[in-house]
């Protein structure tokens, strides 16, 4: 029900749980975060309050790597549970996403993976998105994403890190809420403003099916055909 990421010069998971908090009031059942952390993804997720996450990890601290995503959880495939709940990844743990909203075609998208061979642990619509990302992988993670969009219904905003490109953070959506916020430190995403005022006032407002690339220090936007496109910066100028 809520996603956040970073990507900047400072430890992203406590900026992660900080931002999840914030987000507490959309309801959730469970949440869970994903650092990269030169290459290795940790992931530590739970069903309940964040409050679980936030001790298992000492408030983040027990999680090195200045990139992450984080996610809080309202079921919509799947019961709550720790193994439904977000961060989701592929087989080897090399790519990682977080997931509002609802895969409409997912038991299509779920048995021809099947077929191809991927086994799927949780019973959540979005597994499949890490799955598809898997298998659609070429190293060119913008034009992975963009096909893999080609083939989803319903709706979606994303936050995808891969293992291999390190110093990049990826974000999409369609017919669910996502911002990005650019900040002294580093950039962020977000399902809504007040996950991100306390790091920035600058924000991009994203409109369906744009793809935002982020690392420390740069913001890029593409549409679904990959092609870069202009977006202007709001200032915020209200307080939650
Ligand atoms: N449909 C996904 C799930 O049930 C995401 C739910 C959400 O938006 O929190 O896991």
């Amino acid at each position: 029900c809520g996603i956040v990421g970073y990507i900047g010069e400072r430890q992203a998971a406590p900026i992660l749980l900080d931002g999840l908090e914030k987000l507490e009031y959309r309801g959730y059942d469970s949440s869970g975060i994903a650092v990269c952390n030169g290459g290795k993804i940790d992931m530590v997720k739970a069903k309940g309050r964040l409050k679980v996450v936030s001790e298992m990890t000492h408030d983040g601290a027990t999680l090195p790597g200045t990139i992450g995503i984080g996610h809080t959880r309202w079921a919509t495939h799947g019961e709550p549970s720790d193994v439904n709940a977000h961060p989701h990844m592929n087989k080897d743990g090399s790519i990682v996403v977080v997931h509002n909203g609802i895969i409409e075609n997912y038991l299509k998208l779920k048995n021809r993976l099947i077929e191809k061979g991927y086994e799927f642990i949780s019973d959540t619509d979005t597994e499949v998105v890490a799955h598809m990302l898997d298998n659609y992988y070429d190293g060119n993670p913008l034009r992975t994403i963009a096909k893999v969009m080609h083939r989803m219904e319903g709706s979606y905003a994303l936050g995808i890190i891969f293992n291999d490109h390190p110093d990049e953070l990826y974000a999409v959506r369609k017919d669910s809420p996502l911002i990005v916020g650019k900040a002294e430190d580093g950039n962020l995403i977000a399902s809504d403003v007040p996950a991100i005022l306390k790091y920035t006032r600058d924000v991009y407002f994203i409109e369906n099916e744009e793809i935002v690339k982020l690392t420390e220090d740069n913001i890029e936007f593409f549409n679904v055909d990959e092609e870069p496109i202009e977006k202007k910066s709001v200032k915020i100028d209200w307080d939650v």
